[in-house]
């Protein structure tokens, strides 16, 4: 039986996290936006540890909201319609609480989840790539050497996101004696680890709120005890956190997508020209009816994706394409957003074009849409 009504509690969920994006997000999303990666205001993060949505996948017994993914997907479409920066803060945080939520050991899950749920805002990032390791995750150099009872971890990581502000990093690497999926280990770092540095602050072009840095380890050692999951598991929960956090980053794409079209929406129903409002041009109603069509499509298929999660049904293929999906709508309704409001779209004055710049980015972070195909079509 297939079911499209929100339960009352997810409708509250929505018109809370709308009421705090509202007050405290939206007025500020364009100073953040200028701000950019090297000042981070802990503003944003405060308000949503305060309200416990900082990382809302965390367990109820851990502290968290236990929010399931698709309730989680609906704080994701607000957050990516007030700013998509902020949203990416808080998609980071679950990616760096999801291996130790899935693999992790009873002391882990006690040490760091309630760290995410405190109403003292506690960030924490995920750190896979690498200069010479994007997509082929498994080219990655860093190095895990096993060494009287602790990992010695030595390498770069890149494209950090809360890098250098976050109270703990889980981090992949290879063990030195295997050099494929079976010799990833994942390790908890915490902030003050010795031989581990912060490394350049990168400029981005949008999303840039979401603070991102390399992180640089110099025989940094790890008690054994931070090692997530039995050894050979690491490539395994690595696949299925991204499995999951897709989906929710089509959840942000939707959420960009749905801010333009309002914005762009409410202009043509002001703006005149021809001695009319601009809305009662075809052209212009119709692509804005081909916007709402989209968004309406590709949350739908984040939707589905998150209930496949949810009742861990087969979810893989469902949560790339809700990623290719959220991030394809986001760039084509703000790029249309732009048109409709013509001269003015294009100016630093209206939200659109850090709407557009921040939709860029979905297509490439959590794996570029090239790999969602390939993963699809591995599938297929
Ligand atoms: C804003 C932002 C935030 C990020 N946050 C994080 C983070 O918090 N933690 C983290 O670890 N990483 C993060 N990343 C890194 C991100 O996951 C990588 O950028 C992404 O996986 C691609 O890797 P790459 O940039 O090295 O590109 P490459 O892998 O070098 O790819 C370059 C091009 O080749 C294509 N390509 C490569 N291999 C294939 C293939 N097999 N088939 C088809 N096409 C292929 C890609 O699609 C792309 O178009 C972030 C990136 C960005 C931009």
């Amino acid at each position: 039986m297939v079911d499209f009504s929100l339960t009352p509690e997810q409708e509250q969920l929505i018109e809370e996290t709308r009421a705090l994006a509202l007050k405290h997000i939206i007025p500020i999303a364009g100073k953040l936006d200028h701000a950019g990666d090297d000042h981070f205001d802990f503003g944003p993060v405060q308000v949503l540890a305060g309200n416990n949505l900082l990382t809302p996948n965390v367990p109820r017994e851990f502290g968290g909201r236990g929010l399931n993914h698709l309730a989680t997907s609906l704080v994701a479409e607000e957050l990516g319609a007030a700013c998509a920066g902020v949203a990416t803060v808080m998609l980071a945080n679950m990616h760096a609480a999801t291996p130790i939520i899935l693999a992790g050991s009873p002391k882990q899950k006690q040490t760091f989840l309630p760290l995410l749920t405190a109403s003292r805002p506690n960030l924490a990032a995920l750190a896979l790539t690498e200069p010479e390791a994007g997509s082929d995750v498994v080219a990655m150099s860093t190095v895990a050497v096993e060494k009287d009872g602790l990992w010695e971890i030595s390498g770069e990581k890149e494209f950090v996101i809360n890098g250098g502000i976050a109270s703990f990093t889980t981090l992949f690497a290879m063990t030195d004696s295997r050099k494929d999926k079976a010799g990833m280990v994942a390790v908890i770092i915490p902030q003050d680890a010795p031989g581990f540095k912060v490394g350049a602050v990168r400029n981005k072009m949008g999303i840039r709120y979401a603070r991102t840095t390399r992180l640089l380890f110099n025989q940094t050692p790890v008690p054994v005890d931070l090692a997530i999951g039995p050894k050979g598991t690491a490539y395994l929960f690595l696949m299925q956190t991204f499995d999951r956090g897709r989906a929710i980053s089509g959840a942000v794409g939707v959420g960009i997508a749905r801010a333009a079209y309002e914005f762009a929406l409410e202009f043509s129903k002001q703006r005149h020209q021809f001695g009319r409002p601009i809305f009662s041009h075809q052209a212009v109603s119709f692509a804005l009816a081909e916007m709402a069509t989209r968004i309406e499509s590709a949350r739908l298929m984040v939707w589905k994706a998150c209930w496949l999660i949810d009742h861990d049904l087969d979810y893989t293929m469902a949560s790339s394409m809700a990623k290719i999906a959220g991030s394809q709508v986001a760039q084509y309704a703000t790029a249309q957003a732009m048109d409709i409001c013509g001269g003015r779209g294009y100016l630093k004055d209206f939200p659109l074009e850090k709407y557009l710049r921040d939709a860029r980015a979905l297509s490439l972070l959590e794996g570029t849409n090239h790999i969602q195909k390939a993963v699809i079509a591995s599938q297929l």
